[in-house]
């Protein structure tokens, strides 16, 4: 297999939730493609977030293109109802997925794009980059950051608030993950939460939906060539799924100002210093695109420059699921089927 090399029209790089949205399409169009993914098993990033985590809405606003996910009766689904989900989606469009194929990068062939693997070399007509963003979490940098001599993890360590019983544990970030976290560990450990903006709340009314129907309205807009409208709320803004809500019934979701260093013991904000003996950083997410390098796009500011999800410097490449750069709501299991779909209409392979 190390020195194979495969001919196709399409290969989509990464299975999870944007990869199966875009193989949907490519198999409804008839084209010859493969999806490699260098996981054992599917489910893109959901088997690595923690067991605790839930869905921001009801399965019914979880569909992946043409089947949706079956209900969970007990309130929002768990990552692992989104597990067996894919994977049942998987086999019902039985899709050609290579796993665990590590891709190590993207090159210029002449006709070709060539994908260069651990299993071997794919070329390709098209190319669909749908790597997700959770091997690339974000970390700032703080001064201090040395110095501190308790325990520091980001969001993608954590697995559960037991781990930290009785410890003194700074929540760093403004998010839905820092949120839960907070709510989480609050009930075994002493808190403080940390923002470097005021967090915004949903509604108590409202749940995940509301931000789908706003990221629908987006792409409509778009579509129809009109001004890009924003929106009341974005994927950032907190939902008050019952422990976020109940953490702030217990008077814990009291954000303070992001503190400007850490010392041996803690944090500090100028003179005022605070113990903590663990710090997590729920501080988000960034593209994961180092298999993309040798195609030299990356702008002076990280990121690649598209038009819809086509890479304007290399248009045999998409971009999928990233972000609301690569389409309104495309991070999320339910916007990213309305995107798949554009992208594949896009291709122009015939
Ligand atoms: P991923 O799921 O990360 O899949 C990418 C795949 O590509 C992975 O299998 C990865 O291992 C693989 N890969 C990466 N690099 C390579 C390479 N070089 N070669 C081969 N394979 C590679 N969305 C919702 O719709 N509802 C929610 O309630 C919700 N809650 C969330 C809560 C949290 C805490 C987080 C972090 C996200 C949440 N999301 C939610 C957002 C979204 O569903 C996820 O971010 C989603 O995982 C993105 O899907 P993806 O397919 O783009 O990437």
């Amino acid at each position: 297999e190390q020195g194979s090399v495969t001919d196709v029209d399409v290969v989509v790089i990464g299975g999870g939730q944007a990869g199966l949205a875009a193989g949907y399409y490519l198999r409804r169009a008839g084209h010859r493609f493969v999806i490699l993914d260098d996981q054992p098993i599917a489910g893109g990033a959901w088997p690595h977030t923690w067991p605790s985590l839930r869905l921001f809405s009801p399965a019914e606003f979880a569909a992946l293109p043409g089947w949706p996910m079956p209900p969970w009766p007990d309130g929002f689904p768990p990552a692992s109802h989104v597990v067996d989900y894919f994977t049942a989606y998987e086999e019902r469009y039985d899709l050609p997925i290579e796993r665990p194929v590590r891709v190590a990068g993207v090159d210029r062939g002449g006709q070709h794009l060539a994908v260069t693997t651990n299993r071997g070399i794919w070329r390709a007509r098209r190319v669909i980059s749908a790597t997700g963003t959770w091997q690339q979490p974000f970390w700032p940098l703080y001064p201090g950051a040395r110095e501190f001599t308790g325990r520091q993890l980001h969001t993608v360590d954590y697995r559960r608030a037991s781990d930290f019983a009785g410890a003194r544990v700074v929540i760093v970030g403004g998010g839905n993950s820092a949120a839960q976290l907070v709510a989480e560990i609050s009930s075994v450990a002493a808190t403080t939460w940390v923002t470097t903006r005021p967090p915004r709340f949903l509604a108590d009314d409202v749940d995940g939906r509301v931000l789908f129907q706003v990221a629908s309205e987006r792409a409509a807009a778009i579509a129809a060539g009109k001004p890009d409208p924003g929106g009341p709320a974005s994927l950032g803004d907190i939902v008050m799924v019952p422990e976020v809500h109940e953490a702030r019934d217990r008077g814990v979701l009291q954000a303070l100002p992001m503190f400007d260093r850490l010392t041996r013991d803690g944090v500090a904000w100028g003179d005022l210093e605070q113990h903590a003996d663990v710090i997590v950083w729920a501080t988000g997410f960034r593209p994961a695109l180092a298999h993309l390098r040798p195609l030299r796009l990356r702008e002076h500011d990280g990121t690649i420059a598209v038009s819809g999800t086509k890479a304007l410097k290399e248009p045999r490449l998409h971009l999928l699921g990233y972000g609301d750069w690569t389409g309104p709501g495309s991070a999320t299991i339910l916007g990213v089927g309305r995107t798949a779909k554009a992208a594949v209409a896009e291709l122009d392979l015939d």
